[in-house]
């Protein structure tokens, strides 16, 4: 099913249709037919090991919806950790190709909540009671990436996530030398 979404094949689960069981799917739109030879490069989503690397890093190893890193406990579940995958800029359009423009680096979770757009604990309310309380410069920021559906990455946070990948040791040495050089 995920290798026929991206190619046009629109199939409704329980989670976008109501009326359906969750052992159910509504075939709504047929897509391209990937099992011709043509359409399979854009119907499988045959993303090369060069481009998966080249995502991860353009986005510094971090969620670009939530801005989560990897193997990053959630501000609002600690017990659960980040894992990062790939997913479209735009999942619900059909035949987004498997190009480096066309990914963007998501956790799981928000891979999940956009694929189906639901999966959302929150409510709208409790949402806008923390949104409306936020600095004018904040609320700013935060439109921009509701616009862009994406966070953009300042300098220090791309740093985070290279530092996020490395070994705890190897952290807690880059920590103090970081302490040590901000100190001399
Ligand atoms: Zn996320």
């Amino acid at each position: 099913m995920r290798d026929l979404r991206p190619a046009g094949w629109d199939i409704k689960t329980y989670r976008d249709k109501p009326s359906l069981q969750p052992e159910e799917l509504f075939l709504e739109k047929i897509g391209s037919p990937v099992w011709e030879k043509e359409y399979r490069a854009a119907g499988l989503r045959q993303i090369s090991a060069k481009t998966r690397r080249y995502v991860y890093e353009r986005d510094g190893h971090m969620c670009r919806r939530c801005g989560v890193s990897a193997g990053e406990a959630y501000p609002d579940d600690v017990s659960a950790h980040a894992r990062l995958t790939l997913g479209h800029v735009n999942p619900h359009k059909s035949g987004s190709g498997s190009h480096a423009e066309d990914l963007i680096t998501e956790c799981a979770r928000c891979n999940e909540t956009v694929k189906h757009l639901t999966g959302t604990q929150m409510t709208k309310g409790q949402v806008w009671d923390r949104v409306k309380e936020l600095p004018a410069r904040h609320k700013r920021d935060l439109l921009v990436w509701m616009k862009a559906d994406c966070r953009p990455l300042s300098e220090a946070e791309k740093a985070w996530g290279m530092y996020r990948q490395l070994p705890a040791v190897v952290r807690e040495e880059l920590e103090r030398d970081l302490e040590a050089l901000m100190r001399s």
